[in-house]
């Protein structure tokens, strides 16, 4: 049977841009076997350029156009559901290079659709307040994630989900996100690699975010110890009978050549 691969990177492949153990040869074992691959990541600070040239220097043989940020997700998502539409960004980081078929606009009132990136210092309450009258009036919001938390080198720090969900309090309105776990990010991701989501095996270390995401989108969700993996977490959510479980699970990303041998020869 053909599938392919989507990998989460940090925590996976990288922590602080350095290869975990095992990973670089077993990324570039299973591009020997020629497995279709994206990697997947909900970073909004770095653009695909900039993150295959860290992976690069970590030891990975990745090119940019394999690279699927939050912002590059969503601008597949905006070319699909709202072609041609004027778009505002609020967004700590570059990210014009991952969004080049989008109408972007300097201002929020000129904008048909708002997209709500990654939390940072642009994050101001003149921002905010700009979007929160937008979103009043019915101009629809789209988030590229809305993860609670991001670490940074500081510790861990507020992200998106914090502002989204005060948003979306205030104005009695919905804002839809694009990254994961957001089925959407997924299925996005499976189009464009031109598998159905029953091919597509994902690969992460982050159990709701990365693997049930993956699960609830028809894919194959594979866990990792490594990293964001929490035994605890683990069997705790073992002990629901009927719960959800990731398919599979491996010590790290050294073990998923192995792994797949296994499940499709
Ligand atoms: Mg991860």
């Amino acid at each position: 049977m053909s599938y392919g691969l989507l990998f989460d990177i940090d925590g996976v492949m990288v922590t602080s841009w350095q290869a975990l153990p095992g990973a670089a040869d077993a990324v570039a074992e299973l591009a020997r076997r020629e497995i279709p691959r994206m990697f997947l990541t909900n970073t909004t600070s770095r653009s695909r350029a900039e993150i295959a040239a860290a992976l690069g220097e970590a030891g990975f043989d990745v090119g940019p156009k394999e690279i699927l940020t939050a912002a590059k997700l969503t601008a597949e998502y905006l070319a699909a559901q709202h072609p041609g539409k004027k778009v505002w960004v609020l967004n700590q980081g570059p990210i014009a290079d991952d969004m080049t078929r989008v109408d972007l606009v300097d201002d929020p009132r000129q904008a048909d659709l708002i997209v709500l990136g990654g939390a940072g210092a642009v994050f101001t309450h003149e921002a905010l307040s700009a979007v929160f009258e937008r979103m009043v009036t019915g101009t629809p919001v789209v988030a590229m994630h809305r993860s609670m938390t991001w670490s940074t080198s500081r510790g861990l720090s507020i992200d998106t989900g914090v502002y989204l969900e005060g948003l979306e309090k205030a104005t009695g309105r919905k804002i839809k996100a694009v990254g994961k776990p957001s089925p959407r990010g997924f299925r996005i991701a499976c189009d464009l690699m031109d598998l159905d989501p029953a091919q597509v095996v994902m690969v992460g270390d982050d159990m709701h975010n990365d693997v049930l995401g993956a699960q609830a989108a028809a894919l194959t969700g594979v866990l990792v110890r490594t990293w964001k993996f929490r035994e605890d977490a683990l069997r705790q959510l073992q002990r629901d009978e009927f719960g959800p479980v990731p398919d599979h699970i491996i010590d790290s990303l050294a073990d998923l050549p192995a792994l797949l041998t296994e499940l499709y020869g």
